[in-house]
């Protein structure tokens, strides 16, 4: 299997090659040059598979650089119940009432869905970079769940070190105690004084240093990352087994989104040939994805027009895994892809709008503070189920979405207890949290404060590096 940029620049690449690079050099994201396709037989065969072994299956069609006894054991080492909660079947799906399911994402170590792909991404690198005889340093800015899902992953790998910069004094106290109380020596944990957006900036910086990136072996985990995409795609085929009985049955899949990550594995799962009816895409009050399946017009906004929401990880208006299904929709015509994506905005013509439900799936629907804790206090009276802010999102437009005799499955996108605050607004007590995470705010903690300055940073990975 060979890679491509969705804006059609450059070589080929195999797997391994993109594993460790972000954007492709004319910046647009690797697809594979096309999706294997799954028949019957197939899937009648991986409907009894333990999860690690349908990754494998999986994983194995599309990574052909990697020997198979050497992936198998990558795959059966991430996914381990210990490390998924106790479940031997890794992403349970939970019975709300007939036909309608929650799928659990979130028993990782960090309690969000993130976990699935990272866990799996940490064990590629160490693998590939060991292979390799090379070392790489992790740097990224986080608000809260992408950079705990990123340094649980990597923490105590060889040849990897990681400096995650967070807004000083802004995150939870519970998210703070996630990442500070980590105490493994390859994890640095940044605490910038500032917001998220100079967080992000100073990392962009440094990034764009290409003489300083390449001399510091700076790389990144974000979510444009096939590999985190492709770990995803596995939990759709997991969550169909479980719904169904037989192949020829269909099910629909609701999805919290922001970078549009997640449910663009399901769009690859459905392009691989899993009966999959709707992908229904659920938003919050940054509702830039659910304006596009709406009316076929992408207008993504910047920072300033963001709000700040009870579903924090879905305040996102410019989807970074967006791209990838345009450039299904278009044919894979790079030059299009380009210009759509370095436009302001883009509409799409009317023939091309209609396929986006006939022929791809795709539905929407966007949430706001009021439904989402209503529907979090439903859920809890009527199914005695307690769901975190995102999945109650997902809930709350997929109960509009399904149809009749199809079963709808929503995606959990994390558990309850990271959201205290509005658990508490909604069903008038605080969460219950895995009994591994009671008290974890009285752990010593590992941070250190910085200035909102480049320079700073710079300084802190050079001392580390022994530069
Ligand atoms: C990251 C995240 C999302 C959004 O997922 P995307 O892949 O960016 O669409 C939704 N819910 C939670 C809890 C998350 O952490």
């Amino acid at each position: 299997m060979r890679y491509l940029s969705t804006r059609g620049g450059g070589a080929p690449k195999r797997f391994c090659d993109i594993l460790l690079e972000g954007l492709a050099e004319d910046g647009g994201l690797y697809l594979p040059e096309q999706y294997p396709q799954v028949d019957a037989a197939t899937l009648t065969r991986w409907r009894s598979l333990p999860y690690a072994e349908l990754a494998f299956e999986i994983l194995s069609l599309y990574i052909d650089d990697i020997p198979a006894e050497d992936l198998r054991r990558i795959c059966a080492q991430t996914y381990r119940a210990e490390v998924f909660g106790g479940r031997s079947e890794i992403t349970p799906l939970h019975q709300l009432e007939s036909g309608l399911y929650l799928q659990e994402l979130s028993n990782g170590p960090t309690l969000a869905f993130k976990d699935m792909a990272m866990q799996l991404l940490g064990a590629l690198f160490e693998y590939e970079l060991g292979r390799r005889g090379e070392t790489l340093n992790i740097l990224g800015a986080t608000s809260g769940d992408t950079g705990s899902a990123a340094e649980y992953a990597m923490r105590a790998r060889a040849g990897i070190r990681v400096f995650m910069l967070s807004p000083h004094g802004r995150m939870s106290p519970f998210q703070q105690a996630q990442m500070f109380s980590l105490q493994d020596a390859n994890i640095h944990n940044l605490a910038v004084r500032g917001v998220f957006d100079d967080c992000q900036d100073i990392v962009k910086a440094v990034s764009n240093d290409l003489g300083y990136k390449k001399s510091r072996k700076i790389g990144t985990v974000n979510s444009i990352n096939w590999a985190r995409l492709l770990a995803q795609v596995v939990y759709y085929f997991a969550g169909y087994f479980q719904a169904t009985k037989s192949n020829q049955e269909k099910v629909s899949f609701t999805v919290p989104s922001g970078n549009f990550g997640n449910v663009c594995a399901g769009h690859v799962a459905r392009q691989m040939g899993l009966p999959i009816e709707q992908l229904v895409v659920a938003t919050n009050e940054n509702d830039v994805l659910d304006e596009f399946f709406r009316t076929g017009r992408y207008a993504p906004r910047s920072a300033t027009h963001t709000h700040a929401t009870s579903s924090p990880s879905m305040d996102i208006s410019k989807a970074s895994n967006f791209e990838r299904f345009i450039a299904d929709l278009f044919g894979r015509e790079g030059a299009r892809v380009m210009s759509a994506f370095t436009a302001p905005a883009f509409e799409l013509p009317h023939t091309e709008f209609e396929r986006l439900r006939a022929e791809f799936g795709f539905e929407s629907g966007a949430s706001r503070h009021a439904y989402r804790v209503s529907t979090i206090r439903a859920c809890w009276q009527q199914w005695g189920r307690l769901i975190d802010p995102h999945t109650a999102d997902g809930l709350k437009v997929a109960l509009a979405a399904r149809r009749p005799g199809v079963p709808m499955i929503v995606l959990e996108t994390a558990l309850p207890a990271k959201f205290e605050a509005t658990l508490i607004e909604a069903s008038g007590s605080a969460p219950p949290r895995p009994a591994a995470l009671v008290g974890i705010e009285n752990l010593p903690q590992r941070v250190q404060v910085l200035d909102a300055d480049e320079a700073q940073v710079r300084a802190v990975i050079d001392r580390e590096l022994g530069v």
